[in-house]
């Protein structure tokens, strides 16, 4: 799915829609987490405020009527992704579902001698919990390296995988470079090779459309809160079969068919994956969010983030002490290094300029080595971005570069 920006595509100009983002100040920091819109804010303080109780147990009114919200959420998560309600089950994030499936999935399927498959630009969090079942198991994990233009080589894939390889877990666009990856090829190699798919979309679901049909993977995560929605919320979505032959990862109430002190049995899924009281106000400001960008469009967003990407690489491009990282057509990230200076020191003095940008290894440390650098600076931008927050970027920028130079 790579969408060509129009160039012609207007400003989304949706800034007023954000409270917490006051004018002059340039948030380049989405792809940590996206700032929320007043329909989030509003849903979420409806649900404390005038609608809360508890659900799927209470008898009375109050209680019925949020268990139909809180699974009226979940139709709204299913159709943003064109799958069926059954198949999402709700997560704290998508660290939890990834969580959840290497425990689930992987640790009760693996056993010695098999393979999992990563990338080298995956977040931590697609990577140290299969090394957790791979340890217990005695699995082995094997690398997909990058392209020359930093993306999954997905030609290395297809030479990589052996029958060995159980499981295969990419990221759908990287958290530091915005490389998109073909879910649909990565998934037709993976399976030809009989190998499940777990696709990472923390940063695709807010920036690209996303059908999990379409896609043809086995599972696909993301959290709430890089979604314009809340943290403390997220989604696994499984092919039902799947969830269905997978045992519960968490013990408790609200997950049980019939518990005796003999013998216990689960409900289905995804009910089976969701013991205790749910995030319910999380549910509810998720479906908030997916109703607010699916007012915009995806299409939009992408082809305006697109846009934006393309004036950064630009701009930055242009100042001589500067490298820019990742494809020229990544998706709403950019990450750079500057000669001489530490991206702390970048994301510092950017910050005296109303300009907040992220500096770090932005939990994908094998990518840093990689790449060769300790640590990057990463600019990413959301719907409520426009032209002048590039602007304020390149021109803090080229006060870092003056200070240093
Ligand atoms: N994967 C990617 C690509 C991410 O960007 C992030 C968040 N930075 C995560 C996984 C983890 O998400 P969370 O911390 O919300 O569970």
């Amino acid at each position: 799915t790579v969408l060509i920006a129009d160039p012609a595509a207007r400003p989304l100009d949706v800034v007023a829609d954000f409270p917490a983002i006051p004018p002059g100040w340039a948030y380049l920091d989405t792809a940590a987490t996206a700032q929320k819109p007043r329909a989030v804010i509003d849903a979420i303080t409806r649900g404390y405020d005038t609608d809360y109780a508890t659900v799927h147990r209470g008898v009375y009114q109050r209680s019925a009527d949020m268990t139909l919200a809180y699974e009226a959420a979940r139709e709204t998560v299913a159709r943003f992704v064109n799958a069926t309600p059954d198949e999402i089950v709700f997560v704290r994030g998508a660290t939890e579902a990834i969580n959840l499936v290497a425990q689930s999935f992987a640790a009760t399927r693996l056993t010695a001698g098999d393979r999992i498959l990563l990338s080298t630009l995956e977040h931590h969090s697609n990577i140290v919990p299969w090394q957790m079942v791979a340890e217990r198991v005695g699995a082995a994990i094997d690398v997909v390296p990058l392209t020359a233009d930093q993306r999954i080589d997905l030609d290395a894939m297809a030479r990589m995988l052996r029958p060995e390889h159980k499981l295969v877990a990419l990221a759908h666009v990287s958290n530091v470079l915005g490389s998109m990856l073909d879910v649909r090829r990565a998934s037709e190699l993976a399976h030809a090779a009989g190998a499940t798919i777990l696709i990472d979309g923390c940063q695709a679901v807010a920036r690209l459309p996303v059908d999990v049909r379409a896609l043809g993977c086995d599972f696909y995560v993301f959290s709430g809160h890089k979604l314009y929605g809340p943290t403390g919320i997220g989604v696994l979505w499984g092919r039902r079969a799947l969830l269905d032959s997978m045992p519960p990862y968490q013990g408790g109430g609200s997950m049980i068919d019939r518990v005796s002190f003999e013998r216990t049995t689960y409900a289905p899924a995804p009910t089976r994956f969701e013991a205790g009281t749910p995030h319910i106000v999380g549910a509810l400001g998720l479906a908030a969010a997916i109703g607010y960008v699916q007012g915009i469009g995806l299409e939009r967003i992408h082809a305006h983030e697109t846009a934006l990407v393309a004036q950064a690489r630009e701009a930055l491009g242009r100042i001589n002490s500067v490298r820019v990282l990742g494809p020229a057509d990544s998706a709403g990230i950019v990450s750079f290094a500057m000669e001489g200076v530490h991206p702390h020191d970048i994301g510092t003095i950017l910050d005296e300029s109303k300009v907040a940008i992220r500096a770090g290894h932005h939990c994908a440390q094998p990518l840093m080595a990689a790449l060769g650098v300790e640590a990057t600076a990463r600019a990413s931008f959301g719907v409520y971005n426009g032209p002048d927050d590039v602007a304020a970027l390149a021109a803090g920028i080229e006060r870092v570069a003056r200070i240093f130079g």
